[in-house]
């Protein structure tokens, strides 16, 4: 039987970590749940007293060094699992076994999403606010109401405002006694996660799966044809979830298609300029229609809820202050959108910059795999005529124009001015 650990594709040193420590927070359970005698060990209202026993190895069924402890940052590059770890590893906190099964109620209302004790904070603009954060701690503060932990799950951390850096900081300094906290950035650099909120969370890092990886759990998993799954796998660059969407999605290969066909269509100015403006207007399409469908429902859930197509006597009232509610859901509806945009354009980016590092690994007859074998034969030739200088200039012109993005430039700007630059090369 699979446990809440399988989805975490090729990381063996992490998943051991995680294991270790949901046994060692299931043995605090255990001693804070001891009758009299033995709780005179560790004060039982204070759970951080018997996690800090623990982890001098006077809890005799727990590996000393195995701690648990209540602060975690889960790191690693987009795709590698962060926040497939982080669910995993809450679900083993939760689990009534204490190892993460994948069977029991605590395990599956975790995985689900409808534990009462586990909450998820995952941006949908393009910072997490204080407001949010806030309200997250101070529900956080509460007694569990199942008897083991409360966990707080922050996807993307690195996306929380500063003042809501420094709320979740107070909370994470001064924990309640069963609270866990589970963040999730791409590094531990002062960018992503404020150096003091890192003194205080362990680190588990991932990193990116292999393709062989990736692959072999697409075909294990998702019964996907092993040659698609190998051709995905190395498409998606160990983003799992891409992996899986490449395999699967034919809109999704299409749109890879037209990102792919852009190097050889850079003849001129114009050209440079007709295929910025595709590749922005593409991610635009892919972002409108994946938050279309939550848009209309969140829409026509708050209209309902106000009352809209009432007549009685309240209802003119209830219009009237609806329009600030509907002002404030078509505020956050737009920043959902922008960052769903940026994030279908990033992917564009990323598929582009696979391309050219194909063509900078063949001008060097480097002996590795190519990322895009169906565009293999292109790249080699790309390769060839630019020799590795050029080919170089043209990855990094990709990799500067993500940059640019991420440091607010317009997209628009950064992708004409990559355009450009590869075209002049
Ligand atoms: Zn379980």
């Amino acid at each position: 039987m699979p446990d809440v650990f399988a989805d975490l594709v090729g990381q063996d040193d992490a998943v051991d970590t995680l294991r270790r420590a949901a046994a060692s927070a299931a043995a605090v359970l255990r001693v804070a749940h001891l009758p009299a005698p033995s709780a005179t060990v560790v004060d039982p209202d204070d759970d951080l007293a018997a996690l800090a026993e623990a982890d001098e190895g006077t809890a005799t069924t727990v590996d000393p060094g195995a701690g648990m402890t209540h602060a975690w940052i889960f790191t690693g590059p987009p795709g590698s699992g962060r926040s497939v770890a982080a669910r995993a590893f809450a679900a083993a906190l939760q689990c009534v076994h204490g190892t993460g099964c994948g069977t029991c109620p605590g395990c599956h209302t975790t995985l689900t999403g409808t534990h009462a004790d586990v909450r998820l904070v995952a941006p949908e603009g393009l910072s997490i606010g204080v407001g949010e954060m806030r309200a997250l701690v101070l529900r956080a503060a509460s007694t569990p109401s199942g008897g083991r932990w409360q966990v707080v799950i922050i996807e993307d951390a690195d996306r929380l405002t500063e003042a809501a850096g420094n709320a979740l900081l107070k909370a994470v300094e001064e924990p309640p006694p069963r609270t866990v906290f589970l963040l999730c950035a791409p590094s531990t650099h002062p960018e992503d996660v404020s150096v003091t909120i890192r003194s205080r969370c362990r680190v588990v890092p991932l990193r990116q799966p292999s393709a062989a990886a990736v692959a072999e759990v697409l075909a294990a998993r998702d019964g996907i044809a092993p040659d698609v799954a190998q051709w995905a796998a190395a498409a998606a660059q160990g983003h799992v979830g891409r992996a899986r969407r490449l395999a699967r999605d034919p809109e999704a290969r299409q749109r890879r298609d037209a990102v792919l066909a852009v190097p050889r269509r850079l003849t001129g100015v114009g050209t440079a300029l007709d295929a910025a403006s595709a590749l922005i207007e593409a991610a635009e399409a892919e972002a409108a229609a994946s938050v279309a469908e939550s848009d209309a429902a969140e829409r026509a859930a708050l209209q309902t809820a106000l009352g809209a197509g009432g007549t009685g006597r309240g209802a003119a009232g209830a219009t009237r202050g609806s329009a600030g509610q509907l002002k404030d859901l078509e505020k956050r509806q737009k920043s959902r959108a922008t960052r769903a945009q940026r994030d279908a354009l990033d992917r564009a980016l990323v598929d582009l910059a696979g391309f050219y590092r194909d063509a900078l690994t063949s001008a060097l007859r480097a002996p590795v795999a190519p990322v895009h074998t169906d565009t293999a034969a292109l790249a080699e030739a790309g390769g060839q005529k630019w020799a590795p200088e050029g080919a170089l200039r043209r990855l990094e012109a990709v990799l500067e124009c993500r940059a640019a993005i991420e440091a607010n430039v317009k997209p628009r700007i950064a992708v004409e001015a990559m355009m450009l630059s590869l075209w002049r090369g």
